[in-house]
């Protein structure tokens, strides 16, 4: 047998004896929040899974991995998504703050986080956007001011998903301000739990409030928990906006990716609101719609298995931009197919008439214009794509 099918008959056995059953199918996953209850199974799969290095299979061992090459990972990935498997662990840890500590970090500072991240203890926040910084980002203000061992932090920033969740928050802060603005910038980990962070929920017109307004008032952050160098942050901060990226793009490295070929379910949400014609969909504009859309979800979909192949189990640089952005307009797309198929059963938000799949949809349809502003928006990935992947003039 060969190491592979080894690997592949080892890894089945073992997921079929230690994933619980309710760590299969939909329903809830862990990202590292020690505010949020973690059902039995859920928080079981997790401690299981983090024992064999299978929150973060390709992360050297010694920080909490399981050192999986580009060849055993994606077997892995398969054999978890036969059995229904939901990752035991995602996040702003394992996806985005983890990968960039494991890049860019010292010794010291890979020994002191990584760990804990790979095992789940501990929820993260990006601290980014500021009221006057989105896509401007270097013209973030929030101070860090060095006294004794420790920075002093001060500023505002905005839109922190989760923060109101998280134990965590990594953070652009300005270090130097009398250097030019690109190169003034530190990236910097705090802790919230202290007093000079403040947590605001900003609340959305659907009533929900999963952003916030997290204020520094003379926050304390260790002079040993600086990423990459001071001054340095915005290479550093790149950097980690690549792995955000290549997780929204559906190609991150924390076993949630969804790169395997895996089929598109618009077909059989459609089908109720059209109705079928000699088994085919009895609309002619909507059959062609939808069949534009299956050949691109199917191209995108081997377009995340050739790039997780391509860089070997790693988040890709500048591409991240184009895989994020495709992968956002096609989701968006899809949206718009069904809803557009739906009439006005697509219309609901909560009343008697629409049924549970109803009302989501037209939700997941808000909420997925999102998807083009959050990591950058649509426009900000253009110039991106055609300035650093195609090579064109600024
Ligand atoms: C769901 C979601 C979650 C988020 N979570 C977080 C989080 O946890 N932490 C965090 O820090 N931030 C978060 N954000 C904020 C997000 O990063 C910003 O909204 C985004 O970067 C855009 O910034 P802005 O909202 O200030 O818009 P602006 O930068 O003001 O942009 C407004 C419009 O102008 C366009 N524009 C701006 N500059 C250019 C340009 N140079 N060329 C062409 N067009 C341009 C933009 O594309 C956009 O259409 C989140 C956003 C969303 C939607």
């Amino acid at each position: 047998m060969s190491e592979h099918s080894e690997f592949r008959a080892q890894t089945r056995a073992w997921l079929a004896e230690n994933c619980p059953p309710g760590a299969r199918g939909v329903g809830q996953t862990a990202w590292g929040s020690r505010k949020i209850d973690l059902q039995p199974d859920v928080a079981l799969w997790l401690e299981r899974m983090a024992q064999k290095g299978w929150t973060v299979p390709t992360w050297p061992k010694e920080y909490g991995g399981a050192e999986l090459d580009r060849e055993l990972y994606p077997i892995l990935i398969e054999e978890l998504k036969q059995i229904g498997a939901r990752t035991p662990l995602t996040g702003r840890g394992v996806n985005y703050i983890g990968p960039t500590i494991l890049e860019l970090g010292t010794h010291q500072q890979k020994a002191k986080w990584l760990p804990p991240i790979a095992r789940g203890d501990g929820g993260w926040a990006m601290g980014y956007s500021e009221p006057g910084a989105g896509s401007d980002l270097a013209s973030l203000t929030t101070r860090a001011e060095l006294d004794g061992d420790h920075y002093v932090i001060n500023g505002r920033k905005t839109w922190t998903s989760d923060a109101a969740h998280c134990d965590y928050i990594f953070v652009l802060v300005r270090t130097s301000p009398e250097k030019p603005k690109h190169q003034g910038i530190s990236l910097v980990l705090v802790d919230m739990d202290q007093p000079g962070v403040q947590i605001h929920p900003i609340q959305l017109i659907s009533g929900a409030s999963p952003f916030n307004e997290t204020l520094f008032e003379n926050a304390l952050v260790p002079a040993c928990d600086v990423i990459g160098g001071v001054d340095q942050g915005w290479a550093v901060g790149k950097r980690l906006l690549q792995f955000e990226r290549s997780t929204h793009a559906g190609i991150n490295t924390s076993g949630s990716q969804g790169g395997r070929t895996s089929e598109s379910l618009l077909p059989g949400k459609i089908k109720p609101y059209i109705g079928l014609d000699n088994g085919k969909l009895a609309e002619p504009q909507v059959r062609k719609t939808l069949i534009q859309h299956e050949i691109d979800y199917f191209a995108q979909k081997l377009t995340q298995q050739r790039v997780i192949e391509e860089t070997q189990a790693r988040a890709p640089g500048f591409a991240s931009s184009a895989i994020k952005l495709s992968n956002a307009l096609i989701t968006q797309r899809a949206d718009e197919i069904l809803m557009q198929a739906m009439g006005t059963q697509g219309v609901g938000w909560d009343t008697d008439n629409f049924s549970k799949d109803e009302t989501q949809a037209t939700r997941e349809w808000l909420r997925q214009k999102a998807l083009t502003i959050a990591g950058g928006t649509k426009e900000v990935q253009l110039n991106i794509i055609a300035k650093r992947v195609l090579g064109l003039p600024d």
